[in-house]
């Protein structure tokens, strides 16, 4: 299937579960997961008109980025090793798996500009996911303060692979309780309006509960 044919399916879904939770799709970007494909494949997705592309590894990120380069936004999704951290830092726009302090502080010493992180977090509690756990996401976001380059967007969250839909809708709705709660702190480096929550098999609840960034590899470009 060609890129677009796939994305018009998407749209679709993001619209009807936009509206049946009184939100606009516009509201809800679509970040396309090219990790698993060419680049070739990641630039039919930008003629298809998708500006977010993610990766999660930096071998990825850089063979994408060589050719693509700025005609993209670029989020770095996958969990990132601080040696790593110099590969990819000034080519990323977003990175999505922030969990420990270490890491930020290795970002905040390698980039040349604020950075927009999403803390992850591991809503599950599965001991084979990485993020904090919910209770540890306030003081570790109060700690940040004193990283210049370190901007907390918002919080990410892989949700357990089930078709258990109570389930998948719990995990999303305790962490927009938690954005909630960030946001609450008023902090001047952390305004955490982003929720990034929904994958190509769970992003329709993701949306319904408050989902503004959804990253989509197999729906849209293949697995
Ligand atoms: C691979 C990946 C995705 C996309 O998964 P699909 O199920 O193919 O849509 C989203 N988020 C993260 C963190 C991933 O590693």
């Amino acid at each position: 299937m060609r890129v677009s044919e796939n994305l018009a399916v998407v749209q679709t879904r993001i619209t009807e579960a936009a509206t049946r939770s009184g939100r606009k799709a516009e509201d809800v970007k679509i970040i396309a997961v090219t990790k698993y494909v060419s680049v070739e494949r990641a630039q039919e997705a930008l003629e298809a008109g998708i500006i977010h592309l993610g990766e999660n590894r930096d071998e990825g990120l850089n063979a994408k980025h060589e050719i693509i380069g700025e005609k993209a936004v670029w989020h770095f999704i996958g969990s990132l090793q601080t040696r790593k951290v110099k590969a990819v830092i000034n080519k990323v726009d977003y990175i999505h798996s922030l969990d420990r302090e270490s890491l930020a502080k290795e970002i905040d010493r390698r980039a040349d500009k604020p950075i927009n992180c999403f803390v992850q977090v591991n809503v599950s509690g599965e001991k084979s996911k990485h993020g904090l756990e919910l209770y540890e996401v306030a003081s570790f976001v109060e700690a940040m303060h004193v990283y210049q380059n370190i901007r907390i967007c918002g919080l990410m969250t892989m949700a357990p692979l089930t078709d258990d839909r109570d389930l998948l809708r719990n995990c999303f709705r305790k962490l927009a309780e938690c954005r909630t709660h960030i946001q609450s702190l008023n902090l001047s480096y952390a305004p955490c309006t982003e929720l990034s929550m929904g994958m190509s098999n769970d992003y329709e609840i993701a949306i319904e509960e408050g989902a503004t960034m959804i990253r989509i590899g197999t729906a849209l470009v293949g697995e």
